[in-house]
């Protein structure tokens, strides 16, 4: 089976993680200061704090951005669940704004509207989370432009789209956001086998998403609540969680990151392909953009059930059956049971929903070779034929 994503594992990731093992600290050493400095350079963020997963990454920026009970969240419903799970996490609500169906992000004119019916209503969204979706980024120049206007934080859910560029700017740069997230799950761009990481431009912000990292706890003196009683001394001056990433995560990811820019070249190249071989099926692509360089964690097509003789689960079925690991990004959000209880209903957000009628995520890694995509393609025209 030919899978829809995998990582790329080298001599030297193995080299990076064996001496780690070998060395003093396995965690809270200075693997993890090494890998936050190599990222924020990357991107060229003041800041970055490396977490277990982009889960708790976006669970403590939802705190740090002050988001609690009362408070709303909006994100897009075409995401993985956790981009709005992380509101409830904090005791807030969730709402969402439809895709743009070509770029298949967040709607900017959506938002807009959506943000005008808010302001009447007096129930304006404390944080939106954009979701770079399959690695190409959001509109964040208008977003941005609007978060000023209306006074919401933005944290860019850009588990996807590590490596990607906005406007010559690394992902990450945070210079229209608050705070970016990154995933390291081995499907996306870049691993540390379960990873993430906040960045940010805001000393205040890292301080309190690195004391939520660690139980709340700080030992700096002048975080404290009265004196230091002795070089022991620690106080836990809020409630905060265990949700450290290791020495041996975070030395992966400073060995993958040297490769990222070729990570993201040869996406970028295999997906072009795609688009050239794809060029008389009934099928079509996410839109690109024109100032925006993807990262390509996914290839998703949509099925033209007008022009195509069989139906979506059909195609699938016939993919899976024909050994390629075919996929589905996303489920939109609102339709999960545990979303339908908070009394979302199917038709809330219909672009979501007929998007996911129609999707199908092709293969798509760093070392998907040309002959396997040529594979893909051959099987994908006879599940589409009769
Ligand atoms: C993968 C993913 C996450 C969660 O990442 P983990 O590191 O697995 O916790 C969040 N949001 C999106 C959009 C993702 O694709």
């Amino acid at each position: 089976m030919i899978p829809y994503g995998r990582q790329n594992i080298t001599e030297a990731d193995i080299d990076a993680l064996v001496q780690t093992l070998r060395s003093d600290w396995l965690t809270q050493g200075p693997a993890i200061d090494r890998f936050e400095n190599a990222m924020a350079a990357y991107c060229g963020a003041r800041h970055a704090v490396a977490v277990c997963n982009a889960t708790a990454a976006l669970h403590i920026a939802c705190l740090a951005a002050g988001l609690g009970p009362g408070d709303v969240l909006w994100t897009s419903p075409n995401t993985f669940v956790a981009s709005a799970n992380c509101a409830l996490y904090c005791g807030a609500s969730v709402d969402f704004v439809d895709i743009d169906p070509a770029t298949l992000n967040m709607d900017v004119g959506l938002l807009e509207e959506k943000l005008r019916a808010a302001a009447k209503a007096g129930r304006l969204p404390k944080v939106v989370v954009p979701v770079h979706f399959g690695g190409l980024p959001c509109d964040m120049e208008k977003i941005g432009a609007l978060a000023r206007e209306y006074g919401f934080l933005v944290i860019e859910d850009a588990s996807h789209a590590v490596g990607s560029r906005y406007q010559g700017k690394a992902t990450g740069a945070c210079a229209h956001s608050d705070m970016t997230v990154f995933s390291f799950h081995p499907v996306k761009i870049i691993t540390t086998g379960e990873g993430g990481m906040i960045l940010t431009n805001r000393a205040d912000l890292q301080q309190r998403l690195a004391r939520l990292r660690s139980h709340g706890i700080t030992r700096d003196p002048s975080a404290m609540e009265g004196p230091s009683e002795g070089p022991w001394y620690y106080q836990q001056v809020e409630l905060g969680f265990n949700y450290r990433i290791t020495d041996l995560q975070a030395a992966l990811g400073e060995s993958q990151l040297k490769r990222l820019d070729a990570f993201t070249a040869r996406r970028n190249a295999l997906a072009d392909r795609y688009a050239s071989l794809l060029g008389g099926l009934p099928v079509s692509a996410q839109a690109r953009r024109t100032g925006a360089y993807s990262s390509y964690h996914l290839y998703v097509i949509r099925i033209d059930s007008a022009r195509a003789k069989k139906s979506k689960r059909e195609v699938f079925e016939a993919m899976r059956e024909g050994g390629v690991g075919v996929n589905l990004h996303y489920i939109p959000v609102h339709t999960q049971p545990h979303y339908r209880r908070l009394g979302f209903r199917a038709g809330d957000f219909p672009r979501s929903e007929e998007y996911y009628r129609e999707a199908m995520s092709l293969p798509l890694y760093f070392d998907l070779s040309d002959a396997e995509q040529d594979k893909v393609v051959k099987t994908l025209a006879r599940a589409l034929g009769d």
